[in-house]
């Protein structure tokens, strides 16, 4: 069975020194409708949106943000035309294990992985669960695996519970901003759903704010507007503030907030282009 500690009660990452790199990932793409992801947006128009991580490499060690699709679900015919049944919903995993080869591609080790970081339990982020060793945290919201538990309806809290159930698989909870090694902070952006989080990471000469669903488009932080859904419709207002505090940051020196589904937004097209 799962593991589930509060993170006060955890061992340490382990992780030496300050963030060195980041390693942007892109790991499969999701057509979204433009009201989805922008309040006010058009129902319309539709977005070929990435499914984004990130590796964080220390002096010593490594994190991932976030973890894409569990692309077993996606390949397999009949378990993807079970759980994915929602209209106009098409996700795309390109060919091979994109988290995998891609942590390959960057020179890291699986090995060194620390832990894994968790900004929400939707089912486009939770795919580096099934990779975990016990002694690799998957850090998440307190609040957020309540909702886990607790949400009525897997498929109306876009999340599948299999993916935060095997015998190797330690979750840490979090309670809202936490200091999780030097250089690498969880802010609580919760809105989007009960227990979302963004990610900052202090490297050198400047800051990369990594903003989950907080914020999918730059367009959210720019225009201080939320994505358009909210896993509790009376969290409107949370999520509102949430982008105030995003867009906040964005405004400060060396500080940028990368919104986590932007097909425009360089570092992610970088990828698509460049492979
Ligand atoms: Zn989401």
């Amino acid at each position: 069975m799962t593991t589930v500690v509060s993170w006060a009660d955890a061992a340490p990452l382990a992780l030496a020194g300050r963030p060195v790199r980041l390693v942007p990932l892109v790991l499969g793409f999701e057509p979204i409708s433009e009201a989805i992801s922008l309040r006010g947006g058009s129902r319309f128009r539709h977005l070929l949106e990435p499914v984004t991580a990130a590796a964080v490499e220390f002096e010593r060690g490594w994190v991932l943000i976030d973890g894409g699709f569990d692309p077993a679900r996606l390949r397999d015919p009949v378990r993807r035309a079970a759980a994915f049944t929602y209209e106009n919903y098409l996700p795309i995993v390109p060919p091979g294990d994109p988290l995998v080869d891609q942590i390959a591609d960057a020179g890291l080790e699986w090995d060194a992985l620390a832990g894994a970081l968790l900004s929400h339990a939707h089912f486009d982020h939770t795919g580096a669960a099934r990779l975990l060793r016990p002694h690799q945290p998957l850090l998440m919201q307190r609040r957020e695996w309540d909702h886990v538990r607790t949400a009525p309806s897997e498929r109306d809290a876009f999340l599948f519970r299999d993916d935060f159930e095997h015998p190797d698989l330690t979750i840490a909870l979090l309670d809202g901003d936490v200091e999780l090694a030097a250089g690498l902070r969880a802010l609580d952006t919760a809105g989007h759903t009960p227990g979302h989080q963004s990610f900052a990471v202090g490297l050198p000469g400047r800051t990369v704010v990594l903003a989950g669903d907080a914020a999918d488009l730059r367009k959210n932080i720019e225009r201080r507007v939320p994505t358009g859904s909210t896993a509790d419709p009376g969290h409107e207002e949370l999520a509102v503030r949430a982008i105030e505090r995003l867009a906040d940051l964005d405004a400060q020196a060396l500080t940028d907030v990368w919104p986590s589904h932007d097909p425009e937004w360089a570092p992610w097209r970088e990828i698509v282009e460049g492979r």
